[in-house]
């Protein structure tokens, strides 16, 4: 018999991305009464997580509940005593209008988006607010440095009361969703801007991040990074070199 004539198993078709993961994050803008443009940022929920590729075999959900793999770096929500602060009157100075998700007052629809609190995204029927928040500002001030014009604010989601943060058996990058495009702007120690990165989350995001941000701290300068939503530069959360 000759072994040539033998047919090769056809190699199984790897998984491919749709187009699905390109819509993760959708930005908008909208007028309010005042007559004001307002952004908003959106990251919709798990609720269509099951059109994406399944990536693991069924079998890894066997395996202990502990992450099998930790970040090199630690995603930071909005610290505690910053987020009192916001509640009271944010970092425009505007007091906080709360509302509960999904209900009639929720005139932009929160349900899905970023909650940078938390790090995970809103859910229906809490109660929440967006502010606006300037990330570089108490980082700035713990360490005497002088970001000058490039302490900045932009909206961003909370929680109205008091929440606790994000769960502590959380693991991974929060709103990484694969084919979301990110910015990774970084600063120095002063609060200077010293370069940013283009990032479309890979399949594997959280190694994505990893090294992504690897190659931000690669350069001795940078002190920090923000990882922002690419479309309209809200910030998500801020990683400090370790
Ligand atoms: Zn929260």
């Amino acid at each position: 018999m000759d072994d040539r004539a033998v047919p090769a198993p056809a190699a199984a078709e790897p998984p491919r991305a749709s187009g699905l993961e390109r819509d993760y994050t959708s930005a908008w803008q909208e007028r309010d009464e005042s007559g004001d443009a307002r952004l908003w940022d959106r990251v919709v929920g798990d609720g269509d997580a099951g059109q994406l590729p399944v990536r693991f075999p069924p079998e890894t959900s066997q395996l202990p509940a502990h992450p099998v793999r930790m970040t090199t770096y630690t995603p930071l929500p909005i610290p505690e005593a910053a987020l009192k602060e916001l509640r009271d009157a944010d970092d425009s100075g505007r007091a906080m209008e709360p509302y509960a998700a999904g209900s009639a007052s929720d005139r932009i629809g929160s349900v899905g988006s970023p909650l940078r609190c938390c790090l995970r995204a809103v859910e229906e029927g809490e109660r929440v607010a967006l502010v606006s928040y300037a990330p570089l500002r108490r980082w700035a001030e713990e360490r005497r440095a002088r970001p000058g014009a490039y302490d900045e604010c932009g909206p961003v989601f909370v929680h109205a009361g008091e929440c606790g943060g994000p769960d502590g058996s959380r693991t991974g990058y929060p709103f990484a969703r694969p084919g979301a495009l990110r910015t990774l702007r970084r600063y120095d120690a002063e609060g200077r801007i010293v370069g940013g990165r283009l990032f479309e989350i890979p399949e594997d995001a959280d190694a994505g991040f990893d090294a992504a941000l690897a190659e931000a701290f690669s350069e001795p300068s940078v002190a920090l990074v923000h990882v922002r939503a690419l479309e309209y530069g809200c910030f998500h959360f801020e990683v400090r070199r370790p």
